[in-house]
């Protein structure tokens, strides 16, 4: 899931996923988690470590 007060809207995290799972809405990432297959790499590339993936 993603921290929104955290999220500073760079957009990476959609940029990387490899199923376009994440959307911006409002300036802020949000995943769909019936796409997400969880595979963690938007959480490492967010810069301020606002994504959290729970397995
Ligand atoms: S964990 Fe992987 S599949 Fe899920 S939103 Fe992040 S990059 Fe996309
Ligand atoms: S990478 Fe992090 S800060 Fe950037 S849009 Fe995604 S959640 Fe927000």
């Amino acid at each position: 899931m993603v921290d929104e007060k955290k999220c500073i809207g760079c957009g990476s995290c959609a940029a990387i996923c490899p199923v376009n799972a994440i959307k911006m809405v409002k300036g802020k990432a949000k995943i769909d988690p019936k796409i997400c297959i969880k595979c963690g790499s938007c959480a490492s590339f967010c810069p301020v470590g606002a994504i959290k993936i729970e397995k």
